[in-house]
Formats: C-alpha cells, sequence, structure tokens
C-alpha cells in the first residue's frame, strides 16, 4: 500500500534560466514513471536573467507552476513561499542547478515508502577542495557531538520528506539547513541516501566562500535553539557564572592584596580586569534570567 499519493517538488531559483528546463525535463522524465500525482513549484528569488522570454514554454506545463517572490530574499524564503502552496502530502527540495540528479529520486521515494518521514541526501561523490573538506569535517564533528545529529550531510539540499512534519517543524530565515535535525529532534524517523553531486556547468554559484561564514552562525543558532530555547538560563547562567567566578576571584584576590601587603590599587591593572568581568558575567545572567521570564509567561499564556 502506497503511503504517499501526491509528491510536490519545491525547487527555488535565482538567475538559473540555462537550467531550468533541462532540470524540470528530467525530472518530469524520473517522476512521471511512479504511480505518483506530482506537481513542481518552480519559486523565482528574484531572477533578473530574462528566463521569462527565454523559457515560454516552462508554465505551459500543467505540472509546472511558477511562484515569483518581489525580490531577492534568499534560498529559505523561496523555500517556505513553495511550501505554503504545495498540495502534496510527501515534499521534495531541490536545488535548480542541475547538481542534483532526478536520477535518485526513485531511492527518496522508496525510503520514505519504507516508513521514514524525513529522507536527507548524501552527496557521497562530492570532491571538495581542502578549506572546505577541514572546514566540514569539523562541522561535522560538532553536529555529531553537541547536536547528537544522525546526518552525515546536513548541507544537501536534496531532501524530501511528509508534510504532516510540518505540523511540528517550522521552516523560517536560514534555518532550511537544519531541517533535518528539527524534524529528528521532533521524534519523527529520519534517514539519509547517497546522491549524485555534479559539477555546475551553467550560471553561478549564489554563495561562494561566505556559506562557510553563514553556515557556522546557523550551526550556532541551531545549536541555541534545539538545546536550550526552553531553557535560556542554562545557557547565559553558564557563561554568566565564569566569568563572574574569575571576575570575583580576581577582585578578591587584589583586595587582600590592598589590605594585608599594603598593595596600592592604582598599581593593579587588574582591578579593572575583575570589575569589567564581574559586571559583564552579572549582565550575561541577567539576560538568561529576562530569556526565562519570556519562555515563561509565553507557556503561560499560550
Ligand atoms: N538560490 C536561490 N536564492 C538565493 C541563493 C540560491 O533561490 O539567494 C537557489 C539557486 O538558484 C539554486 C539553489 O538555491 O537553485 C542552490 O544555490 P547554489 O547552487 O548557488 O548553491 P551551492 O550549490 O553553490 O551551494
Ligand atoms: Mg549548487
Amino acid at each position: 500500500m502506497k503511503s504517499i499519493q501526491k509528491i510536490s517538488v519545491v525547487i527555488p531559483f535565482h538567475n538559473e534560466k540555462e537550467n531550468l528546463l533541462t532540470l524540470v525535463d528530467g525530472l518530469e522524465k524520473v517522476v512521471s514513471r511512479g504511480s505518483y500525482d506530482y506537481e513542481i513549484l518552480l519559486v523565482d528569488d528574484g531572477s533578473y536573467d530574462g528566463y521569462e522570454s527565454f523559457l515560454p514554454q516552462l508554465t505551459e506545463k500543467k505540472t509546472v507552476t511558477l511562484i515569483k517572490l518581489n525580490r531577492q530574499m534568499g534560498k529559505g524564503k523561496a523555500l517556505s513561499e513553495g511550501l505554503e502552496r504545495a498540495l502534496g502530502d510527501a515534499i521534495l527540495f531541490m536545488d535548480a542547478d542541475l547538481q542534483d540528479d532526478p536520477e535518485d529520486i526513485p531511492l527518496f521515494i522508496e525510503k520514505l515508502e519504507s516508513g521514514y518521514d524525513f529522507v536527507n541526501g548524501h552527496r557521497f561523490t562530492r570532491k571538495d577542495n581542502g578549506i572546505i573538506k577541514i572546514y566540514s569535517t569539523i562541522a561535522r564533528w560538532f553536529l555529531r557531538n553537541y547536536l547528537n545529529s544522525p546526518f552525515t550531510d546536513i548541507n544537501c539540499g536534496f531532501k524530501m520528506f511528509r508534510k504532516k512534519i510540518l505540523s511540528d517543524v517550522v521552516l523560517y530565515g536560514n534555518n532550511f539547513r537544519f531541517l533535518p535535525l528539527a524534524a529528528f529532534y521532533e521524534g519523527y524517523r529520519v534517514g539519509e541516501v547517497n546522491v549524485h553531486n555534479k559539477p555546475r556547468i551553467y550560471g553561478k554559484s549564489k554563495y561562494g566562500i561566505s556559506k562557510l561564514f553563514v553556515g557556522l552562525i546557523d550551526m550556532l543558532s541551531a545549536y541555541f535553539l534545539y538545546k536550550f530555547a526552553e531553557k535560556p538560563l542554562h545557557f547565559f547562567g553558564g557563561i554568566g557564572a565564569i566569568l563572574f567566578g574569575i571576575g570575583g576571584l580576581a577582585l578578591a584576590w587584589v583586595t587582600y592584596e590592598r589590605i594585608v601587603m599594603g598593595v596600592l590599587l592604582y598599581r593593579r591593572p587588574a582591578l579593572l580586569y575583575a570589575i569589567f568581568l564581574v559586571i559583564l558575567g552579572i549582565q550575561i545572567i541577567m539576560t538568561g534570567i529576562i530569556g526565562e521570564l519570556i519562555v515563561y509567561l509565553h507557556k503561560k499564556n499560550a
């Protein structure tokens, strides 16, 4: 018995005119082979490469819906706009740049049908250069050890999931990279499939090296949100207490030196550092307390 009836393929794109038609053709060839209903939602994230006149045949297809954002709002926003319009009970995300291979789609479907709720791609053929390789090894280690991530390639844009997970998992801002992890935390059954990843031939990568920096910030925000959103004082309290503790000890030491050994305080720059650390520690602890208050009031009034 099939547990999926209709598949919504959501594809965000920004200036990908050379890729779109090949992508849609390749996609339809694969998806129409199965016995599923499907729709293809192309989300135009502020493209200005004139693809409309280049590809008039694209939107004539009954299976294709074009959603246009007013300006470039980023891949995350494009994905969530696509999701809002999706009618299928299973959603497939893929990039528009032909780096993901539609021939891999049956693997996702099979895995979902075997009882999984979220299946993430793992680009096992990807060849990275030195810096990216080191970066992603460290990122993977952090995700494994500090976020209990069961995924090998969380950044992979090729993924498929049941729509029902969206009642517990929210897609907002840049967190699309951590969607699989959010599904995992909410107790859904998650898995991975190996997918091919080809080099980009037409168009330019939209991220370049800035992706590493943004990825780092996103990872920290995921760490904070998933671990401490309900108990902010555990996060801020820990940091604040350490700073306050170091400052307090230093303050006690200079006070002892002044009273017992008569060392004049203007000769002790440590005094300034100590005061700075104590105040900083208190501020950070207070931030945590305000965080707790917000969580408490939110729960109480919910
Ligand atoms: N993309 C988008 N808006 C953006 C950046 C990217 O819609 O602001 C789309 C892009 O057109 C492509 C996908 O997101 O379909 C992945 O982008 P890209 O291939 O540039 O990322 P990379 O593969 O280099 O990480
Ligand atoms: Mg790409």
